[in-house]
């Protein structure tokens, strides 16, 4: 479901702890579209610094993991954040698979837990409370007690760890919580696994689209029921591949 995009002249190429990472044009226009809310364009950079930041966090802790297992990874960050791609002839228990899956968001808690963390040593916790307004972007300047610039990327990568770390966990496929599902399921019963897991996705895919939809996050609600349509296509296919 989630294709690896062609390589344009646009691309950003680096390593990062021996893996390749490759940052597709689409993933800077998306971060920028996603942070349209923000005014000023220091705000938007810091913004887009923070997804950069979070995606790749998350997508390390996939692919080291994977490597851990022999399997040589590249990361790809893309309109829709992040791809951790390995070559398929390997073969992972499903254990391993789950432990893989579990990596990303794993490191992403980690990281949260750390600039938590560093919060705490510096005394600067004000910033952890800011959090409830986080979602409204409202700030007043008095809580700027390091750098209003620091501050503010603290305030972000808290922000987007905690929500592509929840939004991650779900039971949907192609999501890491999806996959962890699907991985368990299958492992239980070979024959039966695949359709429960792909109806979970479903189902949860529709409750959170409806309350998305219903909440006026209409692009969060756009994304949850491509997610559906997406994993109903596939019960299709194997439903009518079975008779
Ligand atoms: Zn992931």
């Amino acid at each position: 479901m989630f294709y690896e995009p062609a390589r344009t002249q646009y691309d950003l190429n680096f390593q990062l702890f021996g893996i390749p990472v490759r940052v597709h044009p689409l993933f800077w226009i998306l971060s920028l579209f996603l942070g349209m809310n923000l005014s000023g364009p220091q705000m938007l950079i810091l913004w887009i610094l923070a997804v950069f930041v979070s995606i790749l966090v998350h997508e390390l802790g996939h692919a080291l993991v994977m490597r851990t297992y022999g399997i040589q990874p590249r990361i790809v960050l893309y309109s829709f954040g992040g791809l951790t791609i390995f070559d398929r002839r390997y073969h992972l228990r499903w254990f391993e698979n789950i432990l893989v899956s579990f990596a990303g968001p794993g490191a992403g808690f980690c990281f949260l837990g750390l600039l938590a963390g560093i919060l705490c040593l510096l005394g600067q916790t004000q910033v952890l409370n800011l959090f409830p307004a986080a979602f409204g972007f409202e700030t007043d300047g008095s809580c700027f007690v390091l750098s209003e610039y620091l501050t503010l990327l603290l305030y972000f990568l808290i922000q987007v760890n905690v929500f592509w770390g929840i939004l991650n966990l779900m039971p949907i496929f192609p999501l890491d919580g999806g996959q962890i599902v699907r991985e368990f399921l299958m492992y239980r019963s070979p024959a039966t696994g695949l359709p429960l897991s792909l109806k979970i996705s479903i189902g949860t895919a529709g409750a959170w689209a409806f309350f998305f939809f219903t909440h006026g996050m209409f692009f969060n609600g756009l994304l949850f029921v491509w997610m559906l349509y997406s994993n109903y296509q596939i019960l299709q296919q194997i439903t009518r591949r079975r008779w």
